[in-house]
């Protein structure tokens, strides 16, 4: 099995892809956002520096997610392969990145981008519905993940809510500055012959078969 490093457009469904392959595969899912919320409960120095930036409105450093995944890979258990989720983000961290996996002597990997289109991505997100009792997610776009009964939760028989932060608007500058930001990073990796593109509009379980192509 190879390490991935996962690129996808927000609504690609990273997260459903991510869990098979943690389930099935025994992958580590590395998100470097939860690594940053990890790393201030410690009681270390970066700790400190992590809490100072982020409670002053401050980007955390490329130097200090580095340093935090090395950690965390270095930790790993040696014999399971990791999937690693929101880095890099542009050309600077894919460099450091290379630079890290040199010192760890990663070369076994793939970056697999999930493609979607910007429509298809809109109606997933505006299709997104909540139970606000016991939190199950919906969609009721989607032939998997839509209620059984049209607005009712399955769990617990609450209506479904809208989740409030998604307009078209909000959703379309999220959107295509993920596009802007990230174009540049796809470009890279296919220079290195390290990418593979995979269809987010197929049925799920073409996209599994896809992604197990990969691995
Ligand atoms: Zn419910």
């Amino acid at each position: 099995m190879k390490n991935i490093i996962f690129v996808a457009p927000p609504a690609a469904g990273k997260g459903t892809v991510s869990n098979f392959l943690t389930e099935k595969y025994g992958y580590i899912h590395i998100s470097t956002g939860d690594l940053l919320r990890d790393a201030r409960n410690n009681n270390d120095e970066i700790a400190k520096t992590i809490t100072e930036l982020m409670d002053s409105g401050k980007l955390v450093s490329d130097e200090i997610v580095l340093e935090l995944l090395k950690r965390c890979i270095d930790n790993m258990d040696k014999s399971k392969k990791f999937i690693l989720d929101g880095f890099p983000r542009n050309i600077a961290q894919a460099n450091t990145l290379d630079d890290l996996f040199n010192e760890l002597n990663i070369t076994d990997y793939a970056v697999i981008y999930l493609d979607i289109d910007f429509d298809e991505a809109l109606k997933r997100t505006l299709g997104r519905i909540t139970c606000p009792n016991c939190k199950k997610g919906y969609n009721k776009y989607s032939t998997e993940l839509k209620p059984k009964i049209d607005g009712i939760c399955d769990n617990c028989g609450c209506s479904l809510i809208t989740r409030s932060d998604d307009s078209e608007e909000t959703f379309k500058i999220r959107f295509d500055n993920y596009m802007n930001e990230t174009k540049p990073v796809l470009d890279y990796y296919k220079d290195k012959y390290k990418l593979v593109t995979i269809s987010a509009k197929q049925d799920i379980n073409n996209i599994y078969n896809s992604v197990e192509g990969v691995i």
